[in-house]
C-alpha cells in the first residue's frame, strides 16, 4: 500500500468542486492505497497550507490538478498557469514524493506546462487508470514510462509513449466523499457530475477533444444515478453536467434521463447541462425535464450559416430556434453562448447572428468577443498561417485570442448597439462591467450564492436581475 495525496490548486471564486481530482483519488483508494486530499480553494494562504500539510508526513505520490488554463475572456486574459506552477514549486520543496500533475486544463497543453513544472510525470486526460497503473509500477519499482496517457521525460523532452483516448470509466460508482462537497455547494451553488467523456466533433477552436479525447466514452446510467444519490445524501440537490455536450450521442442522453426518472430523481434534484443545438431530437426536452433538468446552455457560437461552417459547426441556424422552442415548451430555461470575431467574421454576420438569436427566444444570451486559440486545435494552425488577428503574447500557454482584423476596431461598439435594449444579453465589454458574466472572481455571483441562490451561474445571474 502506498500513501498518496491529491491537491486541488483551483482558487477561483465562486468555488468549483474538483470533480476530476475526486474521481482519481477515489480510484486510487479503491485500488487499496491510502489517500488524502488537500484542497487549497478554501485556504487563505495556499503556501502555508502546503507547508502545514506536509509537515511530519511522508507521501509516496502527490498529484496536483489544473482545471483551467485561464479565464477564457479576451477583455481580462487572466492566466492561472503561473499560480499553478508556483504551487507545484512549493509542493516540490516540501516533499520528496513522486510528483504527478494533470487535470482538464493541463491536458490542453501538457508539454509546455511540464517543461516548467518540475514534476516527475504528467497525466493527459482522465487520470483514474493512468495514476493507479503508475502507482502499481512505482510500488514494484518498475519502469512506468509506457503507461498509457502518462508524460515522461525522454531524450531531454516530455513525451507520451502511449495515448489511449478510448479508456473506459472505472467500473465502480463514485461516492464523492473525499472532497468537502457540502461546502462547495454552500459557496459554489451547484455540484458537477459526468455522464460521458470526449467529443468527436471538429469545431475549429474547441479544446475539449484535445483535452478529453475525440472518442466518446459513455458511462453506465446506473453509475451516474448512484453518484447523484450519494450527493443527494449530502444535501446536494442542484447539479450541472460536466459533459462537453449532454445530448451527444442523444441515445445515451435519453438512457440517462430514463434511468434518473425511474430512480425518482426528477422530483428531488434540479440540474443543468451544456448541449449542442443539434441533434436535439423530438421528445428529448420532455425527458430531460422529467429527469429534473431546469436549464440548458447551448454553445451555438453564431446563428449565421456561413460562420457556422467556418467554425466547423455541423448544425443550421434553424436548429438553434428549434432546440430553444422545444425547451421553452417543456419549461426548461435556455441560455445561448455566442462567439464573435472568428475567422472572416464581418459586420453583417455579427448583425445577422445577433438578430436571429434574439428572435429564437432564449432566456439569456452570452456574448464572447474573440476566440481563444488553444494549441492542438485547427484554429491554432489557421492563425499561424494567417499571421494576423492574434491578440495576446508571451509564453505558449498565455491566453491568446483570434479577433478578425476586419471587425476588431468596432466590434465592441457594434455588439453594444445591437444588444443595448435587450436585458437578456450578458456581454463583457472592457469599458464597462454592468453585464459581466466572466465567472472568475465574480463578486455578484459569490454574494447571490451566499444569500442562498443555487444553479448554473448564468441562471443565478438571470434571477438576480429580477426575472
Ligand atoms: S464545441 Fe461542443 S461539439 Fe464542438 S468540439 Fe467542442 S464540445 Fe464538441
Amino acid at each position: 500500500m502506498m500513501k498518496a495525496a491529491f491537491i486541488n490548486t483551483n482558487l477561483v471564486k465562486p468555488p468549483i468542486a474538483p470533480i476530476g481530482l475526486e474521481y482519481v483519488a477515489e480510484s486510487v483508494r479503491e485500488s487499496g492505497h491510502d489517500v488524502s486530499v488537500l484542497d487549497l480553494c478554501f485556504e487563505e494562504d495556499p503556501e502555508t497550507a502546503v507547508m502545514r500539510f506536509f509537515r511530519g508526513t511522508r507521501y509516496d505520490l502527490v498529484g496536483l490538478t489544473l482545471r483551467n488554463t485561464d479565464d477564457c475572456a479576451l477583455a481580462s486574459r487572466v492566466s492561472f498557469i503561473e499560480r499553478f506552477l508556483s504551487i507545484v514549486s512549493v509542493v516540490r520543496n516540501n516533499t520528496d514524493a513522486f510528483l504527478v500533475i494533470g487535470g482538464a486544463g493541463f491536458s490542453v497543453m501538457p508539454v509546455p506546462i511540464m517543461k516548467k513544472a518540475g514534476a516527475d510525470a504528467g497525466v493527459w486526460g482522465p487520470g483514474e487508470r493512468a495514476v493507479t497503473r503508475l502507482m502499481r509500477k512505482l510500488e514494484k519499482n518498475e519502469e512506468w514510462g509506457s503507461v498509457s496517457n502518462l508524460l515522461a521525460k525522454s531524450d531531454g523532452g516530455w513525451r507520451m509513449l502511449r495515448k489511449d483516448d478510448r479508456e473506459e470509466y472505472p467500473d465502480f460508482p463514485f461516492h464523492r466523499d473525499l472532497v468537502d462537497n457540502r461546502r462547495y455547494f454552500r459557496e459554489g451553488g451547484q455540484a458537477g457530475f459526468e455522464t460521458k467523456r470526449g467529443c468527436s466533433k471538429r469545431c475549429i477552436y474547441c479544446a475539449d477533444p484535445v483535452s478529453k479525447g475525440r472518442t466518446i466514452r459513455t458511462r453506465h446510467p446506473d453509475s451516474v444515478v448512484e453518484e447523484i444519490q450519494s450527493l443527494l445524501t449530502q444535501g446536494i440537490d442542484v447539479l450541472h453536467t460536466c459533459d462537453s455536450e449532454f445530448n451527444i450521442p442523444p441515445g445515451h442522453a435519453r438512457a440517462v434521463c430514463r434511468r434518473m426518472i425511474r430512480a425518482g430523481l426528477g422530483d428531488k434534484i434540479r440540474w443543468y447541462a451544456y448541449c449542442s443545438p443539434a441533434p436535439f431530437p423530438r421528445g428529448l426536452a420532455g425527458l430531460m425535464r422529467r429527469a429534473g433538468c431546469a436549464g440548458i446552455n447551448f454553445g451555438a457560437d453564431t446563428a449565421d450559416a456561413k460562420m457556422l461552417k467556418r467554425l466547423g459547426r455541423d448544425f443550421r441556424p434553424q436548429d438553434i430556434t428549434h432546440a430553444v422552442k422545444a425547451c421553452a415548451a417543456e419549461g426548461i430555461t435556455t441560455m445561448i453562448d455566442l462567439l464573435i470575431g472568428g475567422p472572416n467574421e464581418g459586420k453583417e454576420s455579427i448583425t445577422r447572428s445577433i438578430e436571429r438569436i434574439k428572435s429564437a427566444g432564449p432566456d439569456r444570451i452570452g456574448i464572447n468577443v474573440g476566440v481563444r486559440v488553444y494549441p492542438g486545435t485547427p484554429l491554432h494552425g489557421m492563425v499561424a498561417e494567417k499571421d494576423c488577428g492574434l491578440v495576446g503574447n508571451g509564453e505558449t500557454y498565455d491566453p491568446r485570442f483570434y479577433l478578425e482584423p476586419a471587425v476588431a476596431k468596432e466590434v465592441f461598439d457594434l455588439v453594444g448597439r445591437l444588444t443595448r435594449n435587450d436585458e437578456r444579453f450578458f456581454f463583457l465589454d472592457p469599458a464597462k462591467d454592468d453585464r459581466n458574466y466572466n465567472y472568475n472572481e465574480n463578486k455578484k455571483l459569490v454574494e447571490e450564492i451566499r444569500l442562498g441562490a443555487r444553479g448554473a451561474y448564468w441562471d443565478i445571474l438571470r434571477k438576480a436581475s429580477g426575472e
